[in-house]
């Protein structure tokens, strides 16, 4: 007989998006002539930038002729895109990362979700609540949690994001061994300062414990004081893995490109305390369960990286950058609690009432599609959270019509 893994059994029924998917069409339908904006799900709307089509269709022609056709590529990405990322995301500012250290690949959801399986079963966890639920979910499918117990499961450290830390939570009050942070935050929109990621780098050392961070939206920082990277602070390198995403940095939502930085100083130890090399164990995993990212995407990707390509990504993020300040303005305008919508594209709001509540009420009253806080955790209840992926008529008309409800 076939056994399923029961872990899946622990999850809970419904995922976030489908719930709000299913209340957003049964709206539609009972108001079929009512035009729903969505800011909701946090995918990019605006297309690519030329400089990406432009080379994406130069890798397409290149693999139509026998003379620069490419088979089967680098798993780990080809060198012209490794080295590019290395000097231009990390050695340009000051974070000593090599191309070797770059591991180019599909998506920062599955590395995310991936690298989780080169660590013990047992060990001890810390996950931020409100969190991207990618996080949770991966751990409890690979056994390292219990049961869902009112909305937390089991065997898991939450960190709690609240009004009065400003959604950075503070260092965990028990031993743990991996720690999740991701800035500028997703849902939250909130920052992280220096001095408040060292202190979580000096956790990680004196601990030997690990940071995964998440730096899928570092495109949307514009205060030079704030880091981009966790390699620049200093000591990381031993005790830190950052996640990169071409999704929303560049529009390739669709297109597929990411990154996971993995040094070869980071360590993890085995149970009779020896060392092993992270980057080692990735490379194995990677080139054992991943067979490398399509040529002409990483030629998409690599123009991303051209004089044209920064500065036509850069005026697409600085689009959902204005739409997410008018958002964060119009709110608080409105009397309304908010973090985020600056140095990131979502704007988190204290909505005063049950998170669902304020959801229902956005989409009837005004046709307008949120993310309610409480499907990011516990600690998100009461909360909404406004996406800025949108055209800026859409999210103008949307304050408009928040303006005639909340006012
Ligand atoms: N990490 C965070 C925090 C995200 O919000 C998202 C997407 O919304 C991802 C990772 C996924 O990125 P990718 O499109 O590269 O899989």
């Amino acid at each position: 007989m076939i056994r399923i893994n029961e872990n899946y059994l622990k999850l809970k029924a419904s995922y976030l998006f489908a719930d709000i998917s299913r209340r957003v069409t049964a709206f539609q339908q009972a108001n079929p002539d009512k035009k729903i904006i969505r800011l909701g799900i946090g995918d990019v709307t605006e297309p690519l930038p030329e400089a990406v089509v432009a080379a994406f269709h130069k890798g397409v022609d290149e693999m139509a002729d026998a003379g620069t056709f490419r088979g089967y590529g680098p798993e780990q990405g080809y060198d012209f895109l490794r080295d590019l990322i290395a000097k231009e995301d990390f050695q340009s500012r000051g974070a000593d990362i090599s191309g070797d250290e770059i591991f180019v690949s599909d998506g920062a959801k599955c590395d995310t979700g991936n690298i989780q399986e080169l660590f013990a079963g047992d060990i001890r966890i810390a996950i931020p609540d409100p969190v991207y639920p990618v996080y949770v979910d991966t751990n409890v499918m690979a056994g390292r949690t219990g049961q869902n117990v009112d909305g937390r499961y089991e065997g898991l450290v939450y960190l709690d994001g609240t009004r009065e830390n400003g959604f950075i939570p503070e260092l965990p009050g028990e031993p743990v061994d991996l720690i999740y942070l991701c800035y500028p935050n997703n849902p939250t929109g909130a920052t992280i300062t220096r001095p408040q990621l060292k202190a979580w780098v000096d956790y990680a050392r004196e601990n030997k414990a690990l940071i995964l961070f998440d730096a899928a939206y570092e495109a949307f920082v514009r205060d030079p004081e704030l880091p981009r990277s966790i390699y620049e602070i200093e000591g990381a390198r031993e005790v830190a893995i950052e996640f990169r995403s071409l999704s929303k940095t560049a529009g390739f939502t669709g297109t597929r490109l990411a990154f996971t930085v993995v040094p070869k100083t980071c360590m993890a130890y085995d149970s009779q305390g020896g060392a092993h090399s992270l980057h080692a164990m990735w490379n194995r995993r990677h080139t054992t369960k991943f067979n490398g990212v399509s040529y002409p995407v990483q030629r998409a990707a690599a123009a991303v990286y051209s004089p044209e390509g920064k500065a036509q990504s850069r005026a697409l993020v600085d689009h959902y950058l204005n739409n997410a300040a008018i958002i964060r303005k119009e709110m608080t305008a409105l009397g309304y609690d908010c973090v985020g919508g600056e140095n990131s594209p979502y704007v988190w709001i204290d909505g005063k009432m049950g998170s669902w509540d304020f959801f229902d009420m956005l989409l009837s009253k005004a046709a307008v599609v949120c993310t309610p806080g409480a499907g990011f955790g516990s600690c998100g209840e009461g909360y909404i959270r406004i996406s800025a992926f949108n055209s800026l008529a859409n999210v103008q008309e949307a304050m408009e019509r928040l303006r005639a409800v909340l006012k």
